[in-house]
């Protein structure tokens, strides 16, 4: 029914106005070449392309399918018994990024089957959309018992959870790309419907909720490009100048504790954040809003000052999954989630299209090589959502996520690299990503046709071959990357050690020529000619990157990187299948070989090292030389879980050595808590700064409250035991685990668990080990009984037997 509303609704005229994209007059002074333009022939993102369209892009429908989400919309029109439903209200996202990503797919590599079920998808979207334009299948398909998230006024909880405008962002997105790329419009329909409700709905006067989880901004700017309608427009900067500024409380979470202008620090969830920065810096290009700039400005320095990972992930904890306070950059349980890469890119690709600056392409290069490329593997279906810069083998990729954002992210922004290559303003043409590639581009002098050959990033030579000249003028805009010019980031937060400048050689046609530099680029301006060739030359070598000495969890360590490619050591490519038990010393030398067979292909990188173990009964670490082999960041965790860091260690108080072999250590453990990654940490002898030390693996029970859970040490042979020690973990005041209520200790006797007889006993306190001493016992195995607090629960970090 609602389906044949919609089209008698076209036919009638209600949807007539033609699409009138050229009344946008304002908009970004530069624009990006499209990614339809720019064809990768290369050999590192040609084929990671490539499996995302052959793997991702079907695999995620599939999931889609199976886990309910495409039955949300068919329940929502009513053409299914609605029954049990999916986990989220904004899991209608995942199917719209999905069809983002399969119409840019599309446009390069044409798909007749993928076409005929992205209409058919559509069409059940359609179906589920309400007679006024609502589109948001947790309510239609059960109005009468709504998820906690939802209140039974519509938009209410959209400052809180309901994620109904996070939901209408993603389906403008999506429906944009849809139209662009094949010129339907039956996606596009849709979304205009739901964006003129909103229009109808929201405002000064109207509803005055902001966005809880922003994203509707860059929609409703996209809308607005393609249609000139600046109801869009204005309702999108309705949303931005409500937030902090209503009456509906706001909080830093959401960034809604203040105005957007007057926010000066990133703060908050990261991917928020980082998609209202981006829905500002929009706004700011197409109305002229110089306020937006100059906050997004502060913000941007407050970013790359204080809070971005060496690899370009943002939102260092998970508590919120938000920025931390500056320069808290935790590598192990650094949060650093997928999605928010992805918004960064956005957001740095903005600040670029606004000030014509190399540095923001700089930022931009540094998170897709590594903090973004590592959410997903290399066979395309395992996924990250945090993108830690260490483990201790505590994390794998996974199948799926019941929150499944970075997977369908990561489908929609492979297919768009290209388009982060090249842009132009009037007669500049700017370079910024090298990319062996094939482009046509038309600029006002005339069209070109550019050829780039390149094995970056691998290697540094950049040959620029222009198969077809414009008549006229037009000035080159070569981007010298910050690593080039011995610049790890813009800002003081990380550094080369090797500050001494290597010189960049630019040839045209085998002479050496004159060019000025300007904001980061090389510029080049002449009347090219037909078969001109110009050679750049970038100075890739080796680099060892320090952090600012604020950075705690990165003092006496040094990070390797070559060109835009952060390194790291897993443990399987080192001795003993260890990582973190490595030390490097700073002025070791490093060298660089292909390996083709290895990840895909991938330049490793070796040193000299040593490492260190621990003894039985001796505070003297023994050490062993060692050849240290490191890998691209982006690339590990594709051989199974294992240790892994990016920091490693040039003193030796900042590794981990590997345990000694103890009573405990040799104990295989077992527990209530049925997760074997988990149970590593107890006895891995890491040495926690606190009880609420969240560097390394320790044993919880989280959610459970109140109950009385176990864990329990077999040991490899009978052991003569008299005490235990205990280090509990508690992330009070804002986490979910405190000490335990009380416990036990238990010893085996014939099949049996005897409580040992207790001779002297700390009371349990955190940030320290509480020591129990027994009547010995002969035994081959103790087991311990915790009695979780009544409203929260508990944790273990390390449990030494002797
Ligand atoms: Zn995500």
């Amino acid at each position: 029914m609602r389906t044949k509303y919609l089209s008698i609704a076209v036919a009638l005229g209600i949807f007539s106005s033609e699409l009138n994209a050229q009344t946008v007059h304002n908009d970004y002074p530069i624009q990006p070449v499209p990614f339809t333009q720019v064809h990768f022939h290369d050999d590192f993102w040609a084929p990671k392309i490539e499996v995302n369209a052959t793997v991702s892009i079907p695999y995620t429908l599939q999931k889609c399918r199976e886990t309910g989400r495409i039955d949300n919309f068919l329940k929502a029109a009513g053409k299914m018994p609605v029954g049990k439903i999916t986990e989220y209200p904004f899991d209608d996202t995942d199917l719209y990024k999905l069809i983002e990503g399969a119409s840019y797919s599309l446009q390069t590599r044409p798909n007749p089957e993928l076409e005929k079920t992205i209409d058919t998808l559509i069409q059940i979207i359609g179906d589920a959309q309400e007679p006024d334009g609502y589109l948001y299948t947790f309510r239609t398909m059960k109005p009468d018992t709504l998820h906690p998230w939802i209140s039974t006024k519509r938009w209410e909880k959209d400052p809180d959870l309901s994620h109904e405008l996070y939901n209408s962002g993603h389906l403008f997105e999506a429906a944009v790309a849809h139209y662009l790329a094949t010129g339907k419009r039956n996606f596009l329909d849709i979304a205009l419907k739901n964006a003129d409700l909103l229009v109808r709905d929201f405002g000064p006067g109207k509803a005055a909720y902001f966005p809880g989880h922003q994203v509707v901004e860059m929609g409703l700017a996209r809308l607005y490009r393609v249609t000139g309608k600046k109801e869009y427009l204005d309702l999108a900067k309705f949303f931005l100048d409500i937030r902090g500024n209503g009456d509906i409380k706001g909080a830093e979470y959401s960034q809604s504790h203040k105005m957007v202008t007057d926010q000066h620090e990133a703060v908050g969830h990261a991917v928020r954040a980082a998609y209202m920065y981006t829905g500002m810096a929009d706004v700011a290009a197409l109305t002229g809003n110089k306020e937006y700039i100059s906050a997004i400005n502060d913000i941007w320095k407050d970013v790359m000052e204080h809070k971005i990972y060496l690899t370009g992930g943002i939102g260092a904890t998970g508590h919120g999954e938000a920025f931390g306070a500056a320069y808290q950059l935790p590598n192990m349980s650094a949060y650093a989630e997928t999605c928010a890469s992805i918004a960064n890119v956005y957001w740095n690709s903005r600040m670029f299209l606004m000030n014509g600056d190399a540095q923001y392409i700089d930022v931009l290069e540094r998170i897709l090589y590594n903090g973004l490329l590592s959410g997903v593997s290399l066979s395309g279906d395992r996924f990250f959502y945090p993108n830690p810069l260490a483990s201790m083998g505590q994390h794998q990729r996974s199948a799926w996520f019941g929150c499944a954002c970075c997977i369908s992210n990561m489908t929609r922004f492979m297919p768009s690299i290209p388009g982060y290559v090249y842009a132009k303003r009037e007669n500049e043409l700017y370079l910024n990503l090298y990319v062996a590639s094939t482009s046509s581009i038309e600029l006002p002098a005339g069209k070109l046709e550019l050829e780039q050959i390149t094995e970056y990033p691998w290697k540094g030579q950049v040959a620029l071959q222009l198969n077809q000249a414009p008549a006229n003028a037009f000035s080159l805009h070569l981007r010298i990357p910050g690593w080039a010019k011995q610049e790890a980031v813009p800002g003081s937060l990380y550094a080369f050690m090797d500050t001494q400048r290597k010189p960049i050689r630019l040839l045209l046609n085998g002479k050496a020529l004159d060019y000025t530099m300007e904001k980061g680029y090389a510029v080049i301006k002449r009347t090219w000619k037909k078969g001109d060739r110009l050679q750049l030359e970038l100075p890739l070598e080796i680099e060892k990157v320090i952090a600012n000495q604020q950075v705690k969890d990165d003092q006496n360590r040094f990070a390797l990187q070559r060109g835009p490619i952060v390194y790291c050591i897993e443990g399987v490519d080192n001795k003993d299948n260890a990582a973190n038990n490595i030390v490097v010393d700073r002025s070791a030398a490093i060298t660089a070989k292909y390996e083709p067979q290895l990840l895909n292909g991938v330049m490793v990188l070796t040193a000299k090292g040593s490492s260190t173990k621990r003894q039985v009964n001796s505070k003297t670490l023994l050490r062993s030389e060692q050849t240290v082999k490191a890998i691209p960041y982006y690339s590990w965790n594709n051989r199974g879980p294992g240790e892994m860091q990016v920091w490693i260690p040039y003193a030796e108080s900042a590794a981990l050595p590997m345990p000694a072999p103890t009573i405990a250590s040799k104990s295989k453990v077992s527990s209530s808590q049925n997760n074997s990654r988990m149970l590593r940490g107890l006895n891995d002898q890491y040495e926690p700064s606190s009880s609420q030390d969240r560097n390394s693996i320790y044993l919880h029970w989280w959610p459970k409250e109140n109950t009385t859970e176990w864990v329990q040490y077999n040991f490899d042979k009978e052991y003569s035991i008299s005490s235990s020690s205990f280090y509990w973990f508690d992330d009070g005041p804002f986490g979910g685990c405190r000490i335990p209520q009380s416990y036990t200790l238990q010893y085996e006797k014939n099949g049996k668990y005897l409580p040992v007889e207790i001779e002297k006993m700390d009371p349990i306190s955190k940030d320290g080990y509480n020591v129990i001493k027994f009547k010995p016992v002969k035994t081959t195995a103790l087991r311990l009984e915790v009695k979780l607090p009544e409203k929260h629960s508990a944790g273990l970090h390390e449990w030494i037997v002797n």
